[in-house]
């Protein structure tokens, strides 16, 4: 079974059009370290097959090395499957030109784990912010700035938040920059790889909810990655549960936490066995963060 269109998974928009699907996708890396002339591979991903639709977050779950931000980079073209097909936008896209990766990156846009990182230490947040625009070259030079006005609000921020460096904020304040600049271009699904593995657990929840705040008041797909199951639930209408490449699980979130079917699952599941007493409303990140072991 697949998240496919055609499959029509219960509780997945019925009918709809995805956003972006993935078919098939396979990865292969040669692996780091081995000979240059006999080189080993690695199987990042081995026949991936997703539908992001409209107003629904999907949530990637998986162990560390399980390929899930090799799944990002597929999604935000910044990597080219080996095989398989990507569909966006009535286009099934086997070749990845420059145009296309260029297309996909306006439709799809990624927040990763570390803001740190993912922001230039000596750019101004007002400059991060316009960066993409004018890399686009979208609007007028003042359709520009009111832009980033926009945009920082969007993530609760301050006006004043736009004079400092990416430094000169906190964690969470960073990582809420980088979402605010993953939505400059008005993409239809964002992918959040990890976005709070980095921050203080006080913060989490925050930022949990203003992306899925943000997906309902744009009308955003989400893809929300993580290693940590328990919050893939808390945020996720349907959900894959990834092992090595592969999808060992997958179907709307709240059915495979009342009877999850692959062994993988219920591993994961294991690891939080006090959690998974409580009933999925009474659960949310706070709850972990003061009380899970
Ligand atoms: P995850 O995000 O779930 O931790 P990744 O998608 O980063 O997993 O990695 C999947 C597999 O592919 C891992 O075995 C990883 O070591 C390997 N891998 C990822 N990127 C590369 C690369 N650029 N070169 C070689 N191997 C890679
Ligand atoms: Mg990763």
């Amino acid at each position: 079974m697949t998240l496919a269109a055609t499959d029509n998974p219960a509780g997945t928009a019925a009918g709809a059009t995805p956003l972006i699907e993935l078919r098939d996708v396979h990865v292969t890396y040669k692996a780091r370290g081995t000979s240059l002339f006999r080189p080993q591979k690695v199987r990042a991903l081995d026949g991936v097959s997703l539908a992001v639709y409209r107003g629904r977050t999907l949530g990637i779950v998986g162990e560390s090395g399980s390929g899930k931000t090799t799944t990002s980079r597929i999604l935000v073209g910044l990597e080219e499957p080996t095989s398989g097909e990507v569909l966006f936008q009535d286009e099934v896209v086997r070749r990845f030109t420059l145009p296309v990766r260029r297309r996909l990156g306006r439709v799809v846009s990624v927040v990763f784990q570390d803001p740190a990182t993912a922001l230039n230490g000596r750019m101004l947040v007002r400059e991060a912010l316009q960066d993409p625009l004018d890399v686009h070259g979208l609007g007028t030079p003042e359709q520009r700035r009111a832009r980033v006005r926009d945009l920082i609000g969007m993530v609760g921020l301050p006006a004043s938040a736009l004079d400092a460096l990416p430094g000169q904020l906190s964690g969470g304040q960073r990582q809420r920059v980088a979402i605010a600049r993953a939505l400059a271009l008005e993409p239809q699904v964002i992918v959040a790889d990890e976005p709070t593995s980095a921050l203080d657990v006080s913060v989490r929840a925050q930022i949990l909810n203003l992306l899925t705040d943000l997906r309902d008041e744009l009308g955003l797909g989400l893809v929300f990655i993580s290693h940590d199951i328990q919050t893939v639930r808390y945020l996720s209408d349907d959900m894959i549960v990834m092992n090595r490449g592969r999808i060992v699980e997958e179907g709307p979130a709240e059915e495979i936490f009342a009877s999850p079917r692959d062994p993988y699952t219920r591993t994961l599941l294991g690891a939080a066995p006090t959690l998974l007493a409580r009933s999925a409303t009474e659960f949310s990140p706070m709850n972990t963060e003061l009380g899970a072991p």
